[in-house]
């Protein structure tokens, strides 16, 4: 990204020592094991201790937690006041909620200072009780906070620090209006620090109207996922997609696995599916209870549940740390959400696999994805799964083969697939455009009648034979839609 003024990633100062932190904040920091600041925390650390509005580009993952919870912290314990709401961090979701609180008091465990929660779908008398006590960091969604705003019980006039989380992810949901109703209760006076994965111009007009001259810090180039996650397509039809799901699991012997689905009653449906498969699997999404969805992800992180099925919104902000396997067993309509998704593995440091099943007509949806990111996605065959059974295609003819036009998949051949189709591990790829197909994709004829091409008893899915591999998928999907939702 080229942001003016953007601070350089800084080569030298490879500790924590140094940044300006004082000996309680290193202390916890070491008991969390950390030894090294991340990028983002070596950029953003020392600005925010300036009282420097910051812009700050960073997917979860990256360390930006600590990066703005540390100087924060150390700022209040520089200038004791008396208890009031002094830093207020505005997160999309319960969950990102929760875990920047909790990781705030394990770094601050050693300072002294108080804070609380505060979110939608629990009773508010635990929160008002908590806000009465008296708190210096306040960490809330946006709609919760403006309850109490409204029934008074809570004072948001001392503000000195305001965070907004995955601001993107705000917008998303809906909360620029509710974010502009927080911003009106602020003092104007304040250091303003906002963060997010990705840069669309709506958070450029955001950022913009309310950041002062803001230092810009960074971590990836503007919205590309972290290059450290191997990412693969297949294709797979909606009826064949849940099989492939189990295949894949079971064969890989994934053991943590986040699935993403468009919908709360697919997630719902899907881990239930997956459950009767054999793998243990939960659902996680905005109709649970917030005691379900916290007890399925503590299974998942504990190694008891395999698969956590999720929506986006749910899954938002979650903190697995070293997430070997992502799924998109449904494209996202929004090109942004797969960065975001994706952003759940290759985490810290540690290397991760996105996996998207993609159906027919989901391919118009990783095209557009594709284009955001600037690379292809390597579409791989399963083996032992066919998609032809639901492709609907013209039929090639016989009397004429022309080798340009035909259908790659139909040929009968034994040739193995050229290398860049070649079922491979996954490994981190820099240029991942390398591996783009060297000649144009094939396409069918759009006028041609489109055809069932094989019947099949479970719809979508009939083991493979030596005659019936597929030689190559398409890498290039085509299609340009791109719908918003
Ligand atoms: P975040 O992007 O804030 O969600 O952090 C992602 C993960 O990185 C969390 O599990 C943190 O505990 C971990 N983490 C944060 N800073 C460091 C660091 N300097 N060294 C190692 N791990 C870190």
């Amino acid at each position: 990204m080229s942001f003016p003024g953007r601070i350089q990633e800084r080569t030298i100062n490879t500790s924590f020592e140094g940044l300006g932190l004082r000996a309680e904040l290193l202390r916890a920091v070491a008991e969390q094991g950390y030894t090294q600041p991340t990028p983002i925390q070596l950029q953003a650390i020392p600005v925010i201790l300036q009282g420097r509005d910051v812009l700050g580009a960073a997917q979860t993952g990256t360390g930006k937690t600590a990066g703005f919870a540390l100087p924060i912290l150390e700022l209040l314990a520089r200038k004791p006041a008396p208890r009031a709401v002094r830093v207020l961090i505005l997160t999309p979701t319960r969950e990102l909620a929760a875990q920047v609180h909790e990781d705030t008091r394990t770094y601050g465990r050693h300072v002294n200072f108080r804070s609380t929660l505060v979110y939608g779908g629990v009773g508010m008398q635990p929160q008002v009780d908590a806000l009465r006590r008296g708190v210096d960091i306040l960490v809330a969604t946006p709609g919760r906070l403006l309850d109490h705003s409204r029934q008074k019980t809570v004072d948001l006039s001392h503000v000195e620090i305001l965070v907004l989380d995955e601001a993107d992810r705000m917008l998303d949901m809906g909360f620029i209006h509710d974010i502009r109703r927080v911003l009106a209760l602020l003092p104007r006076e304040r250091q303003n620090l906002l963060f997010s994965a990705t840069f669309s111009d709506e958070i450029r007009a955001l950022a913009g109207s309310f950041l002062r001259h803001p230092a810009t810090v960074e971590v990836a180039r503007r919205n590309t996922p972290a290059e450290l996650v191997a990412q693969v397509a297949h294709a797979a039809e909606r009826e064949v997609k849940r099989a492939l799901l189990a295949h894949l699991v079971k064969t890989g012997d994934w053991q943590q696995v986040l699935v993403f689905c468009k919908t709360k009653h697919g997630a719902n449906r899907l881990a239930a599916q997956l459950l009767r498969d054999g793998i243990e699997a939960d659902a996680i999404h905005g109709n649970k209870s917030q005691n379900a969805r916290t007890r399925a992800l503590k299974n998942f992180k504990a190694g008891e549940l395999r698969v956590l099925v999720a929506t986006d919104i749910a899954a938002r902000g979650l903190d697995i740390e070293e997430l070997p396997h992502v799924v998109n067993y449904d494209l996202p309509h929004v090109p942004e959400d797969y960065v975001h998704r994706i952003g759940r593995t290759g985490r810290a440091g540690a290397s991760g696999e996105a996996v998207s099943l993609v159906a027919a007509e989901e391919r118009p949806l990783l095209a557009a994805i594709e284009r955001l990111m600037g690379r292809k996605v390597e579409m791989r065959a399963v083996e032992g799964f066919d998609a032809r059974a639901v492709v609907r295609e013209p039929q090639p003819r016989p009397a004429q083969p022309n080798p340009q036009q035909r259908a790659p998949h139909r040929t009968q051949s034994h040739k193995p697939a050229p290398p860049h189709h070649r079922p491979q591990h996954p490994k981190p790829r820099t240029h991942p455009q390398a591996h783009a197909p060297k000649q144009p994709p094939q396409r069918s004829n759009p006028d041609a009648q489109p055809q069932l091409q094989v019947p099949e008893p479970v719809p979508g899915y009939r083991p493979l034979t030596a005659h019936s591999m597929p030689q190559k998928v398409p890498a290039l999907l085509g299609g340009n839609r791109q719908r918003k939702h």
